[in-house]
């Protein structure tokens, strides 16, 4: 019940103005965000490869209003690269970017979040790691799609989102399925109508089983984004199923969610990525990690009330 809402928030300037003023978020902030710039996510990539991990790493932000920061963004990553660079780690660490972040809502939105995502996938290419293009609310996804395409003819490595509670993730899948491709599956994030989602648990829980064997049965690379423990274990069974080994799809989970689990998996050999979140411009991602899990607001509310 308090999902919907807290997603409404996230999308309002009055409560982000809140929110960030308010004591004792960052506190809370901290448990999902591994720091505000890349010298503090360096340490955080090195400890994920000494345990084993695999990281992919958000510089958060996204709702931007001017092409400069749409620049900015891409500059931002650019720097990003230039130290994974010196880490050395290859498709160890890789990289996700929201393309809304890079222009795509502003005029001529689709060639600008092209041109400017274009650098930062093509020097990711020259490091030998790859990108992966998140999925943002379903108004987005025809663009981001096309720009997929189109980015694959010179760097087929590159990765895209799928959202199991879409009703059209089932016939996106079959089209993705293909030799050379890598997606990853995950429930999905934001506030959608029924028109064009599925608005229960049980029905997002069945759709993204069917849409995760369409993956495992298909010739590409599936990234399992989920901590739900029921679907972790559907995915090892399709993936047994499909007589796919363990580097032939991988696990994901975000910073801050479940990191016993991380360790656990990677420990009985599997690839387990972390999503790694990282910038100055949190709210709109910290909303919505509060609004997967009621738990979360309850510890925020608290933590803000006793500062
Ligand atoms: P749930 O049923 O929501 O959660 C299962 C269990 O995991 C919960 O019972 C709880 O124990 C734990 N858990 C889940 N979320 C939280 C939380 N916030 N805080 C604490 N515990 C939690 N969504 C998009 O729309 N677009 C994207 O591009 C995208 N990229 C993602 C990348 C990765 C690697 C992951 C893991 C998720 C991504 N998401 C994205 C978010 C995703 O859509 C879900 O909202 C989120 O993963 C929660 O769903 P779940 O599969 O973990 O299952």
């Amino acid at each position: 019940m308090l999902g919907p809402v807290i997603l409404a928030a996230s999308r309002s300037d009055k409560m982000r103005r809140f929110i960030s003023a308010a004591p004792g978020t960052k506190q809370v902030v901290d448990r999902f965000i591994a720091g505000e710039s890349v010298d503090d996510v360096v340490p955080v990539i090195r400890d994920a490869a000494a345990a084993g991990l695999e990281v992919t790493l958000d510089v958060v932000g996204e709702d931007i209003t001017t092409p400069e920061q749409a620049a900015a963004a891409r500059d931002a990553y650019l720097e990003l690269v230039g130290r994974l660079e010196e880490l050395g780690l290859g498709v160890r660490a890789e990289m996700s970017v929201k393309l809304s972040m890079f222009g795509q809502a502003l005029e001529n939105g689709h060639e600008l979040a092209l041109a400017n995502v274009r650098p930062v996938v093509e020097a990711a290419a020259a490091i030998g790691t790859t990108v992966t293009l998140d999925a943002e609310d379903h108004t987005t996804l025809d663009s981001m799609f096309a720009i997929h395409e189109e980015l694959r003819k010179d760097f087929p490595q590159t990765g895209c989102v799928i959202q199991s509670y879409l009703f059209r993730t089932e016939a996106d899948a079959r089209r993705l399925a293909a030799a050379g491709s890598r997606v990853r599956l995950v429930k999905g994030a934001y506030k959608e109508p029924a028109s064009v989602a599925y608005q229960s648990k049980p029905e997002i829980d069945k759709a993204y089983v069917r849409i995760l064997k369409t993956l495992m049965q298909g010739e590409g690379y599936p990234m399992i984004g989920s901590h739900d423990p029921r679907l972790i274990a559907i995915g090892q069974e399709l993936a047994r199923q499909a007589g796919r080994k363990l580097d032939e799809y991988e696990f994901q989970m975000l910073y801050g969610i479940r990191s016993e689990e991380h360790i656990r998996l990677a420990a009985e050999g599997h690839r387990m990525r972390v999503y790694t979140a990282y910038g100055t411009d949190w709210y709109g991602y910290f909303m919505r990690r509060l609004a997967e899990k009621p738990a979360n607001l309850l510890f925020f509310g608290r933590s803000v009330l006793t500062k």
